[in-house]
This record gives structure tokens, C-alpha cells and sequence, in this order.
């Protein structure tokens, strides 16, 4: 049960807020910055079962009776090689491991999201968002194009030699195909036939060492090469980062450049994870005005293929457990709750197994610990207790079904403190309070039978504009009751840093399940509380109001699980480093399987390390 006692647990502080703290204290210049804006993303500490049945909630329950046969097999891990003794072995080691992986990948569907922002020069802050643009899809690994076809002129081919062929999208129009790219070097054609490869030198990225190749097409090997740099971690010989561009560009296309890392999610194979991609040149004089930076980001690895066989998905009839001892019906309330639950479990379960859900985790934890806080101090005795979750996707939003409050990983990067945390939670526990509960159709499960990329079109939480106005009335009066209410200057500060940037930012504005935080470029969330605290200055370096994208959630790309991350605090050191709401490059610390292990101190490849620089082939 709840304890009836409302805190601020120091862990929670600390871990909701380390990145950008505003310490009472800060006469001093910089203050704790949005640490590394990249995610810092690294294995998990426990160990992802590639075996597993999804991530649903419903996977302890060994009784769902549907053992989805298009759950992809377990993961072997790749047979180990003899160790390379030369250069020119290693070539040949990698190779061979990325052809295991492209093969060892190709039944899996996992999701893929960019998020783009057009830049634009802004005199003082240097490149800002001017526009934004949002896709979100299923990437189908397991193209099995006939390569020799598509190695001629036709352009459409070559786009879906190199990715795999980017599949349905969940009801956003657009062909982000370029952005996941880089999932491979080439799907096709990575051998020595196509490419030179040099070594260049050792080097750790995060706890692994790695070999670095340049990495050139042959001449006359085709267009749309790969043309870069390759990391390959020195125990397996697996590619762990790509960063480069494709060469050749077909007439009237164009290459991104691109930077894509992977992460050791699964014993013996680097999974491609995070793709940055950015273009522009602010310099003076520069005619090109194309600039943009987004990123991408992979994850669902593990859930079940959604397929064309799969498109009618069998979701189990929840059971919900009887409560009372006395063996009685219910009474029509009691029966209006289970049903509300069931409805609610059904939603939860389903957004979980679409790959838009991340398995309950220790994120809900914090945010558990922030509605509790709300409960307690206003008295709230809810039947059922709340639960959260997180949605893995970065549009700002947040919705509620039956009694659990969902929150977008995007949403919780860019709150700038606890108190802003509370305050986007307080609308959805008002929404509760109030009985406002949309979700109770889902508990026809008929309504649980579409295909995963048809979940926008299936389901949505939005509320009437009267229950809006009425939730945040009561969220504001949560707030004032509760442990935030000294901070919520906070919470104004960040509703105008959004207010500023909502123009400039539909698409990260755009909700896709609920209400949205802005709406044609207005701010229309607990907006009583916009004019409190100070005005909002960029210039002034101690004044946080929101946060990059990517710097407090991490997901586990392979299972979903959602993960605060833990940075050191960076100091801000001018005005361009705040970057609200904005997408930066990725810098993930890498680390092997089973992380927290440390790599071998002799790793089998110091003679191979040792032979030192030169062109192998
Ligand atoms: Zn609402």
C-alpha cells in the first residue's frame, strides 16, 4: 500500500534532477548543467532474455495461453573465432560478424523514430530550431532483395537495398527512410570486393576498446556507398559505431551524414541502437542554407513480428481478480471498477506489446513517488492506486487510462526539476480525481484486435475541452496543497520556455494519444500557472527552464525498459549550451553484455592491435 507520508527522496532528486538543478544557492556563474545530452546508454545491468515473451505486463502471467508463434527465436550467441594475428584477419573477422548480424537481425521489426529539427541562425543563440518534423515506424530487417537487381540505376531499389526496407509508418506520412541508414554499412555488399579499409588506431569509446578502420568504397563499386569510419570492439570484432556518409549520390538525392551506434544488448552482437544525423554550415557567406540535425533511435528489437499474420493480435481477456473473500456479485459499482480495470489493462497491455509502452520499471518508481506525494498532501484515497508508465516516443504528452497516468520519454527529458515533473502529472491524477475516464471501451477486447502500426488510429485519450479546464482548475489546487507549491515559479518558467518554442516545435508538440500540451503554437496546459516566477531569460546562464531532449530516460532498445539516466552535471558555460528542447548528438558509454563487468585486461588481439597502421586490402 501507499505510504501515507509525502517525500522528496534524495534518490529521486538526484536522479530527476542532477541533470539541471537550480540550487537555491546559485550565485555562482554556471550552474549544473544538462549534462551529456546524449543518452548515456549502456547495457543492462540485468540481462535482456532474447527468449523472452515481449515486454508486456502480462509476460509473468505463464498462462496467457498465446504463445505467439511469430515471436522471433532466441539468439544464439555467433560461434568464437580463432584470434586474428594480422590487420588484414581483423578485416576479415568483422566482415564475417557483420553479415552474422545482418542475419541474426533479419526477422526482427523493431521501431524506429526520428525526430528532426530544422535549424535556423539566431544572432545570439547560434543555430536554433526553426521547424520541426516527426516519424515513427516499424523497420523490417529482413529485406531479402536480390542485390544484383538493385545495383543498377533504379534509385528506389538502392533505397531499399541500403535499409531494409522501411516499412508502414503508424499514420505519420512522410519517407524518413534516410535517416536509418546507417543501420548497416551496407546491407548487400560489405566485403572487400566493394571496399578498402584501413586501419587507423586504437581507441576506447566508454569502457570498450575498439580498432578504427577507414572505411572507402572501391572505385566503380556502385552508388551509395558507405564512406566513413567504423569502430569494431577488439574481443568479438563486432561494429560498434559508424560515422560517415554514402558515396556516390544518385541524381536528385542526397546522403545525410551520419554518425550510428550500436550497443551490446544481446552475448555476442552489437545491436544498432542510435543514429544522429546532421546538416548545415552556419558560417559566414555560406549560400546552402539546408540545415537540420535529428535523431534516431531504434528499440522493440524483442517484440513479436507484426506481421501480415499477425495483424488480428490475440490479446488474453484479462483476469481480474476477485478481491472480496465472500463469494458475492458485484454490486454495480464494484462491477463499473473491474470493468474500468480490465478496459485499462487492455490499453496497457497493448500499447506495451506495439512497442509504444516500456515495461513498469524504475522510472515509474520516481514518477509513482511524485503522484504519491500529490495523494498524500491532498487527502486522495483512490480505490485502486495509481500506476504510470512511460511511453517510448518524444512528442510532449501525457495521457491517463482508468487509473494509470502515462507520460512520454521526451516529456520527462526536457522537465527541468521535480516540481515541473509533478506539475504535468497533477493534470492527469486531476483527470482521475475527477472521474474522468475515457478508456472503459477497451474492455470490449474486439477493440484490442488491430495491427501495431494502426495503434494511433485505434486508440486515443483525448478529453472534451471542458474536462481540460476542469483538470487543470484541480491540478493547480493539487499543487498548491502539496509538496511543489513553493516551487512552482519552476513550473512557470518552464510553461514559458515551451511557450517560446512551441511555434517552432509542432511536430515534438504534435500528441499522438492525448491532449496536447500547445495548440497552433499556443500553450494551453496549465496555463494559470504561465505567469509565475521570473521572466524567462536566455542569456542568463543559472536560469534552467527546460531541457535538451535525451538527457534523463534511457531505453534498453532490445527489451524497452525505461531507465533513468545517471550523468555528471556539465557546466554551462554560455547561452547556446542550455539548447531547450533541442536534439543533440549521441554519446552513449559503451559497455559489454552484462554490463558493469569489466572487459579482460589482455584482450586476444594485442598482436593483431600491435601490427600497426597500414591499408589492409
Ligand atoms: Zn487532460
Amino acid at each position: 500500500m501507499r505510504t501515507w507520508k509525502w517525500m522528496f527522496t534524495a534518490g529521486l532528486l538526484a536522479a530527476i534532477s542532477a541533470a539541471a538543478q537550480q540550487p537555491a544557492d546559485s550565485q555562482a556563474q554556471a550552474t549544473q548543467a544538462p549534462a551529456a545530452q546524449a543518452p548515456v546508454t549502456q547495457a543492462p545491468e540485468s540481462q535482456p532474455s532474447g527468449q523472452a515473451v515481449a515486454t508486456t505486463g502480462a509476460a509473468a502471467n505463464s498462462s496467457v495461453a498465446d504463445v505467439k508463434s511469430s515471436q522471433p527465436a532466441p539468439i544464439a550467441p555467433p560461434a568464437v573465432l580463432p584470434a586474428p594475428t594480422t590487420m588484414d584477419q581483423v578485416v576479415s573477422l568483422f566482415i564475417e560478424r557483420e553479415h552474422g548480424l545482418i542475419k541474426v537481425l533479419s526477422n526482427r521489426t523493431p521501431v524506429v523514430e526520428t525526430y528532426l529539427q530544422n535549424l535556423a541562425a539566431d544572432p545570439q543563440l547560434g543555430p536554433i530550431p526553426s521547424e520541426d518534423h516527426y516519424f515513427l515506424g516499424r523497420l523490417d530487417m529482413g529485406e531479402t532483395v536480390d542485390r544484383k537487381d538493385y545495383l543498377k540505376e533504379e534509385e528506389k531499389g538502392m533505397q531499399t537495398r541500403l535499409l531494409g526496407g522501411f516499412q508502414k509508418l503508424y499514420k505519420i506520412q512522410y519517407q524518413p527512410t534516410g535517416f536509418s541508414w546507417m543501420v548497416y554499412a551496407d546491407r548487400t555488399d560489405f566485403d572487400r570486393e566493394h571496399y578498402d579499409f584501413s586501419y587507423i588506431r586504437r581507441e576506447f569509446l566508454g569502457d570498450v576498446r575498439c580498432l578504427v578502420f577507414d572505411v572507402k568504397p572501391k572505385p566503380k563499386s556502385g552508388r551509395g556507398r558507405f564512406l566513413g569510419r567504423i569502430w569494431v570492439e577488439d574481443q568479438d570484432y563486432n561494429i560498434v559505431r559508424l560515422n560517415g556518409t554514402y558515396a556516390p549520390a544518385p541524381r536528385n538525392s542526397y546522403f545525410f551524414h551520419m554518425d550510428a551506434w550500436r550497443l551490446n544488448l544481446i552475448p555476442g552482437y552489437w545491436v544498432p541502437s542510435f543514429i544522429y544525423s546532421e546538416e548545415g554550415d552556419f558560417s559566414a557567406g555560406v549560400k546552402n542554407k539546408t540545415a537540420f540535425k535529428a535523431q534516431t533511435r531504434i528499440w522493440g528489437y524483442d517484440l513479436k513480428k507484426g506481421g501480415k499474420d499477425d495483424e488480428l493480435t490475440n490479446i488474453r481477456v484479462d483476469s481480474v481478480q476477485d478481491s472480496s473473500t465472500a463469494a458475492q456479485d458485484a454490486s454495480p459499482l464494484q462491477a463499473e471498477r473491474v470493468w474500468q480495470q480490465q478496459a485499462e489493462d487492455n490499453v496497457i497491455e497493448r500499447l506495451t506489446s506495439a512497442g509504444l509502452l516500456a515495461p513498469e520499471g524504475d522510472v515509474d518508481h520516481i514518477l509513482q513517488t511524485v503522484v504519491n506525494n500529490l495523494e498524500v498532501t491532498n487527502n486522495i484515497d483512490l480505490p485502486r492506486p495509481v500506476r504510470t508508465r512511460v511511453l517510448l516516443t518524444a512528442p510532449l504528452e501525457t495521457f491517463s487510462v482508468g487509473n494509470t497516468i502515462i507520460i512520454s520519454r521526451g516529456l520527462i527529458d526536457v522537465l527541468p526539476d521535480e516540481a515541473s515533473l509533478a506539475a504535468v502529472l497533477s493534470h492527469e491524477l486531476a483527470h482521475i480525481v475527477l472521474g474522468h475516464n475515457l478508456g472503459s471501451k477497451y474492455a470490449f477486447n474486439d477493440r484490442m484486435l488491430f495491427s501495431d502500426d494502426s495503434t494511433y488510429e485505434n486508440m486515443g485519450f483525448r478529453h472534451i475541452p471542458e474536462e481540460e479546464t476542469a483538470a487543470d482548475k484541480k491540478a493547480i489546487d493539487l499543487l498548491k496543497n502539496s509538496p511543489y507549491a513553493q516551487k512552482l515559479d519552476n513550473v512557470g518558467l518552464f510553461l514559458k520556455a515551451l511557450q517560446t518554442k512551441a511555434p517552432q516545435l509542432s511536430a515534438l508538440l504534435t500528441t499522438h494519444l492525448g491532449n496536447a500540451l500547445a495548440e497552433g503554437g499556443t500553450v494551453n496546459r496549465l496555463t494559470a500557472l504561465a505567469s509565475q516566477g521570473p521572466a524567462l531569460d536566455l542569456n542568463k546562464l543559472d536560469q534552467i527552464a527546460a531541457l535538451p531532449l535525451g538527457g534523463r530516460v534511457k531505453i534498453n532498445p532490445w527489451d524497452d525498459k525505461a531507465e533513468m539516466v545517471k550523468t555528471a552535471p556539465v557546466a554551462i558555460t554560455s547561452a547556446r549550451d542550455k539548447m531547450p528542447f533541442e536534439v543533440t548528438p549521441f554519446y552513449p558509454r559503451l559497455a559489454r553484455f552484462g554490463a558493469g563487468v569489466p572487459a579482460p585486461a589482455a584482450a586476444p588481439t594485442t598482436a593483431a592491435a600491435n601490427t600497426g597502421a597500414g591499408s589492409s586490402n
